[in-house]
């Protein structure tokens, strides 16, 4: 090789650290990948009515307790303004923290649904599921910030409930629609619990500051 092709060869060399053109110098100093900044969350607010959840109450099923509808237990809450009946059709849904949009769609069970990953840590992640949607405004991929409205409070698949927002948080990854129930039998309470977080609990407990 020529001497001229040798130094055209060092000269790139060089040039590398300077431009840093690695894709791992961008990540912030080489550790472990940290999620984008909008992804971390800043604390947790209610997804319908004030950011305190004024306004509205969990009327219909609670955390945990027993559905005959769905033969199972309830893995999330019911929110409703009290009183109003369907009057709270069309209400404005929000996401309760930063995150991440993983899941927009439609479901035979439970119509449309949002799912968001949330990052409560650089390794830790939680998730709220936004479920019986009568509209949903945010697509899968998309970031969103805590208060966004995402969609309105629906009905489900052909008007089934009375208007009202189906809500979970899970502490593990599940597919969104996960129900938990297994060929038609209902896991029991502490399975439940293994996945799925007490909405109200956990977000009196990180209310942003
Ligand atoms: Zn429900």
């Amino acid at each position: 090789m020529s001497r001229k092709y040798w130094v055209i060869i060092v000269l790139v060399l060089l040039t590398l650290p300077i431009t840093g053109c690695s894709p791992i110098t961008d990540q912030g100093g080489g550790g472990p990948w940290k999620p984008k900044p909008l992804w971390l969350t800043d604390g947790f607010d209610f997804p319908v009515g004030n950011p305190d959840g004024k306004g509205w109450a969990v009327t219909g099923y609670a955390f945990l307790s027993w559905s005959s509808y769905s033969n199972s237990y309830h893995p999330g809450e019911d929110w409703n303004i009290p009183g109003a009946g369907n009057g709270d059709h069309g209400e404005p849904v929000y996401a309760v923290a930063n995150g991440e949009v993983v899941f927009s769609g439609w479901n035979s069970a439970l119509g449309h649904v949002i799912l968001i990953k949330h990052a409560i840590s650089s390794e830790d992640f939680v998730w709220s599921q936004y479920a019986h949607l009568d509209e949903r405004w945010v697509s899968k991929g998309e970031l969103v910030t805590r208060r966004q409205p995402i969609g309105t409070v629906g009905r489900g698949p052909n008007n089934r409930f009375a208007a009202h927002l189906h809500f979970e948080m899970r502490k593990e990854e599940l597919p969104a629609n996960a129900w938990p129930r297994t060929n038609g039998v209902a896991w029991e309470r502490s399975r439940v619990t293994d996945y799925w977080l007490d909405p109200t609990a956990f977000i009196n407990q990180n209310r942003p500051h």
